[in-house]
């Protein structure tokens, strides 16, 4: 029988924060090595840019609960670009979008170009959200329409670009709005992490959008309260849920506490492959092209 600390069972996070920085280092890279003897062999850090936002007005963004040990005003794509070159080829640096101001392609296509392979993204439209965070349209003075607007520039950026977008939203309360962006980006690779917040609203979205991922992150509370529940969900949508922890790029022992999770519930051995690897390969889009992997030696 394998631990959880060594194993041979390929792993891939999709769901992780960076809030490091350079000085957290030796920290990261100790912490990944840990995780690679794991079996987890990709992880999917998400990783901030801040243009504009003051101290005060930063924190409107962020959900409690997190240390941030990196920058204070939340600017980390130089640092987890760092880490990534570092500890290549495990870390799949996306950037997350929720604070971006001004041009928006431009700006993608330079952190594209830089080395970002993902968008991650938290549709905030009003305080009305289910992490009680304030709207992006208040924080920055615009409108709706005008907030709607560069998420869809978004979108278009990642569809035209073949990049895959985790995308925090929930389809109780936004089920409109997310049906009217998978209506406009048919080819989008998207990730709504959590279940897309409530599992009966969501259903009906991956019933009808076969494009559509989540992931189990933040979940843990919920699936053990009721395992019998998600093992049914997870096997009824078998090729879509992925493995993710909400972990930060520091905390190791996170991941593997979510390794621990998914293999309490007892899946099918196949269902549980999927979870852990290939819906997340298929997701990121880790088998397409051979770049990634022949980096790997
Ligand atoms: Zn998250």
């Amino acid at each position: 029988m394998q631990t959880v600390e060594t194993g041979d069972q390929e792993i891939v996070d999709v769901h992780c924060h960076c809030f490091a920085g350079v000085g957290q280092a030796g920290m990261v890279s100790r912490g990944l090595a840990q995780l690679r003897k794991a079996g987890v062999s990709h992880m999917a850090v998400m990783g901030l840019v801040n243009t504009s936002l003051n101290a005060q007005d930063v924190w409107k963004l962020i959900p409690e609960g997190f240390e941030n040990l990196g920058d204070p005003l939340f600017n980390e794509a130089d640092e987890l670009l760092e880490f990534s070159q570092q500890n290549d080829p495990m870390l799949f640096p996306m950037l997350d979008t929720r604070m971006l101001s001004g041009a928006v392609s431009s700006f993608l296509q330079e952190h594209l170009n830089r080395g970002f392979r993902g968008i991650k993204g938290l549709y905030l439209a009003d305080d009305g959200n289910d992490l009680a965070l304030a709207s992006v349209p208040e924080t920055f003075g615009i409108s709706l329409e005008q907030y709607h607007q560069r998420e869809w520039e978004i979108f278009a950026f990642a569809e035209a670009n073949e990049l895959p977008v985790l995308y925090h939203m929930d389809a109780n309360r936004y089920g409109s709005v997310m049906r009217a962006l998978l209506d406009d980006f048919p080819r989008l690779r998207i990730n709504f992490p959590h279940f897309g917040i409530g599992r009966k609203a969501f259903g009906k979205i991956l019933d009808r959008y076969p494009n559509v991922y989540t992931d189990i992150a933040y979940m843990m509370p919920h699936m053990q309260n009721s395992p019998a529940s998600y093992c049914d969900y997870i096997s009824h949508y078998e090729d879509r849920v992925c493995f993710g922890s909400d972990a930060l790029i520091y905390q190791p022992e996170i991941v593997l506490d979510y390794v621990r999770l998914v293999r309490s519930l007892k899946l099918p051995v196949e269902i549980e492959d999927k979870v852990f690897s290939a819906n997340p390969r298929s997701f990121l889009g880790l088998d397409e092209g051979a770049e990634a992997e022949t980096k790997t030696g």
